[in-house]
């Protein structure tokens, strides 16, 4: 469905400054692209990690397997609440901010880091792109629904994944605001065609025939009942293939304090696996299931059905379009997912995410604002 991973071409190459502030897995996977077109323009980058994520297996694995460069700053905030982290970020980042007068700051997505960055930046009338704008769910509740629309509302160049993306930041009158809507395609697209050559497989055991899931929200994880759905569900799954389960320690916590996977011998909690091993399980997996935004697109790249642990999506061009079914946190319908999958229905393999040249796109238009 893609080309090659592309050749680079900027139109106004000079020197600027750029602050990116990241802090979060996923954060260092969209970077990691863009930090990488950003150094062949000759632009300076200073890079501020939070510390949001800071397990080798959650930060360190991806700074060292995808190159990105070592943070310039290094937080250290995290492990504390959301109001607390978010406070501490404030704080920390405008110390830095005045020492570094960057001429953008650059943020990505919807974590605390994300909204941390924003404000600080702009309290003190620093410019702000965000990389990942316009997504909703339409779910006050979200964590995530919270930092991406206050995040947006103070950026100045907003990067918009997809058409979906645009036409809600419309819908919130941004016709009507100073800033700038750019229908940038997804990074994430960049990274997973540029990292797929060199995907690896993991050293964990995995067998031939597998599901891939991943489950970290914590209107997941922090829900006895809801956790012991997905776990009924993917347990009954398992009489059929094995399903391997990349999750964080926490969550691997929860699910051995409930004995939620005792019963079933083929399901394979394993570590959180980098990057490249992920790519590698998304390519070789029959069916992925998540509660995961990256990882629904992911399955789209990877020509692979998704079935999301969630009521809602920030991707709901992939529900359309077949791709993706929302069965929540409820056995019955999360089976009902798998078995309509199998029927092999015809799909769309439309461009939704762009071309995989959103990086060369986001530094363009920097570049020229
Ligand atoms: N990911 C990874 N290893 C894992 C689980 C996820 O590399 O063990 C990657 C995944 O492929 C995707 C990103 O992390 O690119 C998604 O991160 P996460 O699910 O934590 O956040 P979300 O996308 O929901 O914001």
């Amino acid at each position: 469905m893609y080309g090659k991973t592309q050749v680079f071409s900027f139109k106004d190459v000079r020197l600027v400054k750029i602050l990116t502030i990241i802090g979060a897995r996923p954060q260092f996977i969209k970077a990691a692209v863009v930090s990488r077109a950003l150094r062949k323009t000759g632009a300076l980058e200073i890079i501020v990690h939070t510390g949001q994520h800071y397990d080798k297996n959650m930060s360190d694995v991806f700074f060292d397997e995808l190159h990105i460069p070592v943070p310039d700053y290094n937080l250290n905030i995290g492990g504390g609440s959301h109001g607390e982290n978010t406070g501490r970020m404030i704080e920390s980042i405008e110390k830095v901010l005045l020492k570094e007068k960057p001429e953008w700051v650059l943020v990505y997505g919807d974590t605390d880091s994300t909204l941390a960055g924003a404000l600080a930046a702009k309290k003190q009338l620093f410019k702000v792109a965000h990389v990942e704008a316009g997504l909703r769910s339409f779910n006050m509740n979200m964590p995530e629904e919270q930092n991406r629309i206050l995040t947006d509302r103070l950026s100045d160049l907003l990067f918009c994944p997809t058409d979906t993306a645009v036409k809600n930041l419309e819908l919130e009158g941004y016709s009507n605001f100073k800033s700038k809507l750019i229908k940038s395609g997804d990074v994430m697209l960049d990274a997973y065609l540029y990292y797929s050559e060199m995907a690896k497989k993991p050293v964990a055991e995995i067998g031939n025939k597998f599901a891939l899931c991943t489950i970290h929200r914590a209107e997941n994880t922090k829900d006895k009942f809801k956790l012991n759905q997905i776990f009924s569900a993917l347990g009954e799954l398992s009489l059929e293939m094995k399903v391997v389960l990349p999750l964080h320690p926490r969550t691997t916590q929860l699910i051995n304090k409930q004995q939620l996977h005792n019963d079933f011998p083929n399901l394979n909690i394993v570590e959180p696996v980098g990057y490249l091993e992920m790519i590698w399980l998304l390519n070789h997996c029959e069916i992925v299931l998540t509660d995961s935004g990256g990882l629904q697109k992911e399955a789209y790249f990877s020509n692979k059905n998704c079935v999301t642990l969630r009521e809602e999506t920030e991707w709901i061009e992939l529900v359309e379009s077949g791709n993706n079914i929302l069965a929540g946190a409820n056995q019955e319908k999360i089976i009902l997912a798998i078995k309509t999958f199998e029927k092999n229905i015809a799909k769309s393999r439309a461009l939704m995410f762009g071309k995989g040249n959103s990086s060369e796109i986001i530094i363009n238009e920097i570049l020229s604002n």
